[in-house]
């Protein structure tokens, strides 16, 4: 999954984006309220994790703007202790939830992964298919309680198709979801990680359907 996080103090915005990552999320950091409203109207994030006194334009600002123009992605608010009226604004713009500083790491990632859990077709924090059981708050996967080892990129192309499951996702979908800004985009190599994890899995956990992408499909 993809996240963004706009925050301005670079210590505590690198110390979330490390805890992020190792869940196998690509997490892009805003140091200021301009690039983080830029990059969260033109980036298809999963979540945002949104500091609401940022540099150049405030976090509400950022947060009204982008739910006015329909950008409806998961927004976490980070707020100061005392900022109740804050938290009041926040959500009434348009935010999720939220958060206040200082915060400890394990809330902030269960946190994240909820709200990222909110449109998938399970509630289920175990995303499972048939002996296939993907973990989602420790990014473990097995077949048949075997522990499988997948790459970073395997796990995270496993992670979007089963927090999407039951549409198909295209390459492009993908490769949008699982590289950071600034990584080089191969949509190509999707078609590999595919190939592995069916290798790794098993071939009928994904389903493939020409023109259309890729599929997991949860039993209802
Ligand atoms: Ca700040």
């Amino acid at each position: 999954m993809r996240i963004l996080i706009a925050e301005d103090e670079g210590p505590l915005a690198q110390q979330v984006q490390s805890a992020l990552a190792a869940e196998g999320h690509a997490v892009d950091i805003a140091a200021d309220g301009e690039e983080a409203h830029f990059l969260g109207e033109t980036e298809p994030y999963d979540l945002v994790l949104l500091d609401l006194g940022l540099p150049l334009r405030d976090g509400i600002s950022i947060l009204k703007s982008w739910r006015e123009k329909g950008v409806n992605v998961p927004v976490l608010i980070l707020t100061a202790r005392d900022g109740w009226t804050d938290r009041v604004d926040g959500l009434d713009a348009g935010a999720d939830d939220y958060l206040t500083k200082p915060f400890h790491m394990p809330e902030l990632t269960a946190r994240a992964r909820a709200l990222m859990r909110r449109n998938a077709p399970t509630k289920n924090p175990v995303f499972s298919h048939n002996a296939v059981s993907y973990d989602t708050r420790n990014g473990r996967v097995s077949v048949n309680h075997v522990p499988v080892n997948l790459t970073a990129q395997e796990v995270a192309v496993l992670s979007y198709l089963f927090h999407n499951a039951n549409r198909h996702v295209t390459q492009t979908e993908l490769s949008e979801h699982i590289y950071e800004y600034d990584d080089d985009r191969d949509s190509n190599t999707i078609a590999v990680f595919i190939t592995r994890l069916r290798k790794k899995l098993g071939a009928d956990l994904i389903q493939t359907e020409r023109g259309r992408g890729y599929m997991i499909q949860l039993a209802s």
